[in-house]
């Protein structure tokens, strides 16, 4: 299949350069878009074409299309950081696109080519470079690449046509005002997948089962919550949105071992999980995939094995696990503090990706 090319039809009206700024200064997270976006279509029997830069605006649908009523979507994000010579590189476009074409697969929709993902992402922030926020700090622009059945029709089945857009949405750092560790409700009732679902896609359906466990996570005061496997209700898997990393400290040999939960087919292959397991050997600890039960999480924290917890996904990064609240009862980890290995990742991550460290797993993906 060959790669369409996406045709330029720019605005004739972009936001002023001083309209601009005013939400650079806080641009908060997915409340303000760029000028533009991409959209391509494909329909059966035709594939992709039609590819487009075009103003940032509404879609036009019929209310009997497809997405509307069955939840055919799926999404990705990624971001884009300002390099010290003042380029543009998004982190690792080309792990989001496979990931992308595999949640296509799950969702019996058609996979986009890897090169037409990224070359979407090229012309969109190529086009919207000055929404790429200054170097230096952790503001980014953040991609929102997404796929919908388009076809009009009632009947459930695979449609015939889908819509492929991406729009862009300048983020501020995710901590304002320092790193904060967030606190953790652990759901023993509800699940977020299961077992030869779609957890392992990144779908909007996986958020919507996600809410109302969210909503009982805030009123026992908590920030996210922790999802166990739907089978045994043991096994800890995300938290729904980031993946969980567990740092082990051995104080008698001086080592430390990160370990993040195994991918079963009901958690989500994060890029930032990916991506940690290799800066952490970068930095010297050990990295590893294991299955954690939440009897182990709280007995090695109880016994001081395990010092510090972290949750991590593209838009925070990462971000510490302060206390762990469930209906048995409720621990803090590491003193409530983000721990000191937490944050060595942490910065080691983000310094790859604005381009102050030096790029040795060819993760950055320069423009022009
Ligand atoms: C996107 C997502 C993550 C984090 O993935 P990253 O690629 O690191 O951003 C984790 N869990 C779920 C359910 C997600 O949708």
């Amino acid at each position: 299949m060959t790669t369409p090319t996406i045709e330029l039809k720019p605005s004739a009206h972009p936001l002023s350069e001083a309209e601009r700024q005013k939400i650079l200064a806080a641009p908060g997270f997915g409340r303000h878009f760029t000028d533009h976006m991409v959209t391509i279509k494909w329909t059966e029997g035709r594939g992709w074409h039609d590819g487009q830069l075009v103003p940032y605006g509404p879609l036009s649908l019929d209310p009997a299309t497809n997405v509307l009523h069955y939840a055919q979507e799926i999404f990705e994000g990624l971001k884009a950081y300002r390099q010290p010579d003042g380029s543009v590189a998004m982190f690792r476009p080309d792990a989001n696109a496979r990931r992308f074409q595999a949640s296509a697969r799950r969702l019996a929709m058609p996979e986009l080519p890897v090169e037409t993902f990224i070359e979407a992402c090229d012309v969109l922030v190529e086009q919207d470079k000055d929404w790429v926020p200054a170097h230096g700090g952790e503001e980014s622009l953040y991609l929102r690449p997404f796929m919908i059945a388009t076809e009009v029709g009632l009947g459930v089945k695979p449609a015939n046509e889908y819509l492929f857009v991406v729009i862009a949405s300048p983020a501020g750092a995710y901590f304002a005002g320092g790193v904060r560790p967030v606190s953790i409700w652990l759901s023993e009732n509800r699940v977020r997948a299961v077992p030869g679902g779609m957890g392992d896609a990144k779908t909007g359906g996986n958020y919507a089962a996600s809410l109302l466990a969210q909503a009982e996570a805030a009123v026992h005061g908590c920030d996210q919550v922790a999802y166990l496997d739907a089978v045994e209700h043991k096994w800890v898997e995300e938290l729904g949105g980031m993946n969980l990393y567990f740092v082990y400290e051995d104080a008698a040999n001086g080592t430390t071992r990160i370990v993040t939960p195994t991918l079963t087919g009901s958690l989500l292959a994060g890029v930032t999980r990916d991506s940690l397991l290799s800066v952490a050997r970068d930095l010297g600890y050990a990295s590893q995939e294991a299955r954690v039960s939440i009897d182990q999480w709280r007995a090695d924290t109880g016994n001081g094995t395990l010092t510090e917890v972290f949750a991590c996904g593209t838009a925070a990064v990462i971000t510490p696990v302060g206390t762990v609240k469930s209906a048995g009862g409720e621990w803090t980890q590491s003193g409530g503090e983000p721990g000191k290995v937490t944050l060595r990742l942490r910065e080691a991550l983000l310094d790859i990706q604005r381009g102050i460290a030096e790029d040795t797993h060819g993760w950055m993906h320069r423009l022009g």
